[in-house]
């Protein structure tokens, strides 16, 4: 058994760990960071993400500091998004069920933290192509509150983190699975590796930021529900909840909603549908606020326009899992099909349906005819065409069926029509551990367990049922940081 000693031990190498291995390393701590993946395979769900950080600002000068240079800075409008307007996208997803000593930290140091990493060699932009529309006249508009991502999305952010991280002297291992927490006495982490060698670090403080439960079936079966071990893991196969359990075997508290999770509408057919290195986010479908969404009877079952698709997005994917087959179907024709982000739509091998007809497209779906059809001309009859189409904000273009699509209500009428079939693709879960806010772990009594910290999607009581896209990173930054700087 190997043993070694450092003054810092963080496990997991994802955004959250490496926040915390750069703020431990700035402040003169010796630091190891513990990543189960192996090399080849780094960044936990980080690497997989589109790089979007939800960041609170006051318009484009706000926020040009951190900006990599761009000639469309001078043609974009991009709305303030306060802390105010931050707070109440968290408490309105959440149905107010979100911590708020939690989010008022999140909120009040996400633009510090992103300076922060920019100082520390990470680099951002505006995300033009997922977060903005044309408005006719040659300015790009920013909608919904999401602007700020890093170059290179997840794998640029993982590359710049782990550049950043060896700079500092922070030592990795990869390959390296935690499995057990030593709290009292020789305080340490015991792991073993795919090679069958083990061994303990003892450190003075442990940061924990492995992931959630989101690739464990069973986990995801006796927490979320039945059925639940059928979802497509979006992200790493590497976040099977060890550290959570580990935690709470060790006497931690747990926090937050472990009944739910994040998950999207995502590539139903695709044969490589899971933790897929290669096209990662790209097997998103967040396109259906511009159509409709079927299931295999043909029946819409949401509201495709409830709110901006950031707000919606990541509660659908149960929705899609509670229907027959957990299958569904996004539909849109030749007006709506070009206005699709081509990264998702038109990725290689996307799978998708096409038809000249109603009734062929149906054929194609594997869904009644007639009962597409009679979904498709109630929608389109029960569309309020008198109020303008806005795709940047919330129109009110509402379609009076049910459900209702309560915005950007678009007719599904030219030919051809295209279906994409979705299914429910799981990202992460919002159950964790108890925290004070510098992400001191707490027993169930509510006491600090010394030395032993967490953050990330580890860290519950931040999201419940639903989720602001964009948080997640930002989450992992700013308790990333804060777990760093007290460890
Ligand atoms: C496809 C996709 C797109 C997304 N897009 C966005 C986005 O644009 N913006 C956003 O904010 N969020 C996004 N998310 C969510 C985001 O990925 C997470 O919120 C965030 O990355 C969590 O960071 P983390 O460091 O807590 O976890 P992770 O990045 O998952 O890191 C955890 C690490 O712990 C390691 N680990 C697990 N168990 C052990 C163990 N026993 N021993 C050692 N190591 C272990 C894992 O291998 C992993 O590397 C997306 C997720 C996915 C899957």
């Amino acid at each position: 058994m190997q043993r070694d000693a450092f003054d810092v031990v963080v496990v997991g190498g994802g955004n959250a760990g490496f926040s915390a291995a750069h703020a431990a390393a700035e402040r003169g701590r010796r630091v190891l960071l513990l990543e189960r993946g192996p090399a080849e395979e780094p960044g936990g769900n980080s690497y997989y993400t589109a790089g979007a950080f939800r960041v609170a600002h006051d318009g484009l000068p706000d926020v040009a500091g951190l900006l990599d240079p761009d000639d469309r800075h001078a043609v974009t409008v991009l709305p303030s998004y306060s802390a105010a307007d931050f707070a109440a996208d968290m408490a309105k997803v959440t149905g107010d069920r979100n911590d708020k000593a939690l989010t008022e930290v999140l909120i009040g140091e996400s633009a510090a933290t992103l300076r922060w990493l920019h100082g520390k060699g990470l680099r951002f932009r505006l995300m033009y192509e997922r977060q903005a529309y044309p408005d006719g006249d040659g300015r790009q508009v920013f909608w919904g509150g999401l602007a700020v991502g890093s170059t290179g999305g997840g794998k640029g952010l993982i590359e710049q983190h782990t550049r950043a991280a060896r700079q500092a002297g922070v030592e990795i291992r990869y390959g390296v699975r935690a499995r057990s927490l030593t709290l009292d006495g020789g305080r340490g982490v015991a792991w073993e590796d795919a090679e069958g060698r083990d061994g303990v670090v003892h450190a003075e403080s442990v940061v924990l930021a492995a992931g959630g439960f989101e690739a464990n079936a069973d986990m995801r079966r006796e927490h979320l529900g039945e059925g639940w071990h059928l979802a497509k893991v979006r992200g790493t196969p590497y976040n099977t909840g060890d550290m959570l359990a580990a935690a709470i075997a060790a006497g931690a508290g747990t926090h937050g909603d472990w009944s739910t999770c994040h998950s999207v509408a995502w590539d139903a057919w695709h044969k490589e549908n899971e933790s897929n290195r290669e096209l990662t986010n790209q097997l998103t479908r967040g396109g259906y606020p511009l159509g409709i969404v079927v299931n295999a009877e043909g029946r819409r079952f949401l509201d495709e326009g409830a709110d901006f698709r950031n707000l919606t997005y990541a509660k659908y994917g149960a929705r899609i899992l509670a229907q027959p087959g957990g299958l569904a179907f996004q539909l849109f024709d030749a007006t709506t099909r070009p206005e699709l982000r081509v990264e998702e739509y038109d990725m290689p091998g996307a799978s998708v349906v096409t038809g000249n007809t109603l009734d062929e497209l149906a054929a194609g779906m594997g869904v009644d005819a007639a009962a597409l059809l009679g979904t498709v001309t109630e929608f389109n009859a029960s569309i309020d065409r008198s109020v303008p189409l806005d795709l940047s904000v919330l129109d009110g273009r509402a379609a009076g069926t049910t459900p209702p699509k309560s915005n950007w209500a678009i007719p599904l009428e030219r030919a051809p029509y295209y279906a994409f079939p979705v299914t429910c693709g799981i990202t992460f879960t919002f159950g964790g551990l108890r925290a004070g806010t510098h992400g001191q772990v707490l027993r169930g009594d509510g006491e600090p367990i010394p030395g032993l910290f967490v953050c990330g999607e580890m860290l519950g009581g931040l999201f419940s049922g639903n989720y602001p896209g964009g948080t997640g990173l930002t989450s992992g930054a700013v308790f990333g940081r804060r777990a760093g700087s007290r460890a």
